[in-house]
């Protein structure tokens, strides 16, 4: 579970946060939408320590956030990333990118690490692609293998920043179906993304961010279909 109360965040001068509050229960799954530069990626990067904060608490599983390393190591440790642009290591395997931090952060031993490894290769549908290196993969499968691999860590949350826009239209449909099956086993979700076909199938809310605050949520239907705020109504009628 997460519980950010009064968060405030600034680069240098510029006020990227403006008082966020928001309890994602445990099998929750969010999704926020919102403008380009309303402070998605600003916001879930802080819940994995990625970004530090000024004011506010984020508690994640009860752990605070602070700017304490040991707590950045438990929460990291707790809560996978997944990004736009995959980070895979283009010089590692498909294989070595899922099991190194387990050897590394977790001290998984090596055999044990690879049996992971190829079990979440298999849930994402591509234990044939182990051997190869990033580069000779398509984008959605690269994006696959990132996701399995965040799973290798044994996440309890999982943080996905636009997954799919990177991709080709005909990779994003396999990268939603993978996130699909997360949800459905009861993953905790905080997915930014603008597939909206997505928010509507799985999300238990929708949130929607303008110029560094959240101004609305709720749970999809009544979002989609009666946006309240006229922000959320002008940026649902440019993209729907
Ligand atoms: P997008 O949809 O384009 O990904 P976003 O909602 O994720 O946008 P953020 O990346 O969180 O937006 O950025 C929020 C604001 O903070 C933007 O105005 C951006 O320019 C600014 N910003 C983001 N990262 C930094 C940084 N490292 N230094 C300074 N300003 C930043
Ligand atoms: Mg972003």
């Amino acid at each position: 579970a997460i519980r950010i109360v009064g968060l405030n965040k600034w680069y240098g001068s510029y006020h990227a946060l403006r008082d966020i509050n928001l309890s994602v229960k445990q099998g929750d799954r969010i999704v926020i939408s919102g403008p380009s530069g309303s402070g998605k990626s600003t916001m879930i990067r802080c819940i994995n320590a990625l970004e530090e904060h000024q004011e506010g608490s984020i508690i994640v599983d009860g752990t605070e956030l602070s700017n304490d390393l040991k707590n950045i190591d438990k929460i990291r440790s707790e809560v996978g990333m997944v990004f736009q642009h995959f980070n895979l290591f283009p010089h590692l395997t498909i294989l070595e990118n899922c099991t190194l931090a387990q050897i590394w952060v977790r001290k998984t031993p090596l055999k044990e690490a690879r049996d992971r490894a190829m079990h979440f290769l298999e849930k994402v549908k591509i234990p044939d692609q182990a051997q190869k290196y990033p580069g000779q993969l398509s984008g959605g499968q690269q994006q696959r293998v990132a996701i399995a691999r965040s799973l290798c860590m044994m996440p309890r949350i999982m943080l996905f920043d636009e997954p799919t826009s990177a991709l080709d239209p005909e990779m994003i449909k396999e990268v939603l179906d993978t996130m699909i099956e997360l949800a459905e086993e009861g993953m905790t979700m905080i997915c930014v993304t603008h597939e909206m076909g997505f928010a509507r199938q799985v999300a238990d809310r929708v949130i929607f961010m303008d110029r560094g605050q959240i101004v609305e949520q709720n749970e999809p239907q009544a979002f989609f279909d009666t946006p309240q705020n006229e922000r959320t109504k002008l940026f649902l009628s440019q993209i729907l």
